[in-house]
């Protein structure tokens, strides 16, 4: 039995801020603003057809790892992803403080 994960290494430019991000397989989202795109179904299997825009809109931290909470804007679609470090660290702090707004 293999891993239904496919490793998807694409680089895409962040259609929210602009950045160039390289894409490395375990990350969606853009390393500076956080945002991502509605794209996977499953991670990494591109198989959403939705292409809506996703809000970083909470952080949770277990274990000193952060899950950043993404929203589609187009179909409210909340999906956890994993931050992983090549991610703004600031951004993230910044999103985990209006956790408790
Ligand atoms: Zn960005
Ligand atoms: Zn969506």
């Amino acid at each position: 039995m293999s891993s239904k994960f496919i490793k998807n290494k694409e680089d895409f430019v962040c259609q929210k801020c602009g950045a160039d991000v390289v894409g490395n397989g375990y990350t969606n989202h853009c390393p500076e603003c956080l945002w991502s795109k509605h794209v996977d179904v499953f991670p990494g299997d591109r198989a959403g057809d939705c292409g809506g825009m996703m809000e970083p809109v909470r952080v949770e931290v277990k274990n000193k790892e952060y899950t950043i909470i993404h929203k589609c804007q187009k179909c409210g679609t909340e999906k956890p992803n994993k931050a992983v470090k090549e991610d703004n660290f600031q951004m993230i702090i910044q999103i985990s403080a209006n956790n408790s707004k």
